[in-house]
């Protein structure tokens, strides 16, 4: 099918902008994009569009969430607001523990049913595609059960879905040795054989795997021919984002006491480094430095990491305004770390951007200029969602 987007005031490719464009899409893909007047004569009979006089930036990429839970941690976020920290709540047996017991007590259906209303909901406000990660499971039957759910989205839900298998924590009554055993030799394994997983990832942090037991994880997945990704430098400094440079991890997450040296490694390797506006503002942790990253050459990614504990945010153009604001990123910068740099953060290169062979994925935004969602806090008007040239939102 050959279709012409017509009617656009301006479009980001996020690279460059381009002022009253086209865009030719053959079979969901971009054959060409540029300034209308330059329509090369081959396009000019293919099905138009009319966007109406609105502006395009490719679809956002939101490179990491802990979608799939059952119940809430609102009872948890009150007792942070009145001074209890993140780190003791987690060692009292609350934090992710109690989300565990929530998920491992509901079941398929149920949690399909949860996650895709989220789904939807990200999808509705500028998400195209999204990674989701296990890791509420921890047992090997409800990690799987987790997986097949992520599955089950990827074929019911119009977005692109990515699923990552994630080392969370040790669960209670397990032996570090032994749970780390089951993991690397069983359920990575298991996963693989079935494709439950594109990614594998760790929490190297306080309280949950040390770097030792991380560094056995992620070579675990590579043996197995998985990517993998850190949770790195979010409650103390570890050494996991050097750790994921040296591995030629995808990318390292969080960062908020990472240091230039990271810095240096990730920029090095050309390992992503996701920053995660909603979990530093929300734990009140340090806000990572991401104008000094990006300018020591770190590739950088914006990301929601929704999840019902440290960051139960559904907007991640709160999470780039955020990186605006307490980051000193330009909006241009935040847009292309929204987009093509979490497209990279995932391994998917042909995502998140709008240049020929890349997936038709955009949006199509009610204001002229085509960034003007991120200086309206609050105010994201969007007419409408493409996945592969065909409108997925509204339906
Ligand atoms: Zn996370």
């Amino acid at each position: 099918m050959n279709q012409l987007f017509l009617g656009i005031t301006e479009l980001y490719t996020p690279f460059k902008k381009i002022e009253k464009p086209a865009i030719a899409v053959r079979n969901g893909r971009v054959a060409w994009v540029g300034a209308a007047e330059n329509l090369p004569a081959e396009y000019s009979s293919w099905d138009k569009v009319d966007l109406g006089n609105h502006s395009v930036v490719p679809g956002l990429v939101d490179a990491h969430t802990h979608l799939i839970y059952a119940g809430n941690r609102y009872d948890e976020y009150l007792r942070r607001a009145r001074g209890e920290s993140y780190e003791a709540i987690l060692e009292s047996g609350g934090g992710i523990y109690s989300t565990v017991r929530a998920t491992q007590a509901a079941s398929e259906d149920e949690l399909f049913d949860i996650a895709k209303v989220r789904a939807l909901k990200f999808m509705a406000a500028g998400v195209s595609a999204i990674e989701i990660k296990s890791g509420y499971g921890l047992e090997s039957l409800h990690e799987l059960k987790m997986l097949r759910v992520i599955r089950r989205m990827q074929q019911e839900l119009p977005l692109r879905i990515h699923p990552t298998l994630l080392a969370h924590v040790i669960p209670t009554g397990w032996n570090h040795k032994k749970y780390l055993e089951m993991f690397t030799d069983e359920l990575i394994p298991e996963v693989k054989h079935r494709g439950l997983a594109e990614a594998v990832d760790v929490f190297c942090d306080q309280g949950a795997f040390t770097l030792a037991e991380a560094r056995k994880i992620l070579q675990a997945a590579l043996a197995q021919g998985l990517k993998i990704k850190v949770h790195a430098e979010q409650i103390a400094r570890t050494g996991a984002a050097k750790l994921a440079a040296e591995l030629g991890a995808l990318s390292a997450d969080h960062l908020e006491q990472s240091t230039p040296e990271d810095w240096q490694a990730l920029a090095a390797s050309g390992t992503v480094g996701t920053i995660l506006p909603g979990a530093a503002v929300i734990l009140r942790k340090p806000f990572p430095n991401t104008r000094a990253m990006w300018d020591m050459g770190v590739k950088i990614a914006i990301a929601s990491d929704h999840n019902p504990g440290s960051s139960p945010l559904y907007d991640l153009w709160l999470a780039m305004r955020l990186a605006i604001s307490l980051g000193r990123l330009s909006v241009e910068e935040a847009l292309i770390a929204a987009t093509a740099n979490a497209a990279d953060a995932l391994g998917q290169s042909d995502i998140g951007r709008l240049e020929p062979g890349a997936h038709a994925d955009f949006l199509v935004v009610d204001t002229p200029q085509a960034l003007l969602p991120l200086y309206q806090w609050g105010n994201t008007p969007l007419c409408s969602v493409y996945v592969g040239g065909q409108a997925v939102w509204p339906q």
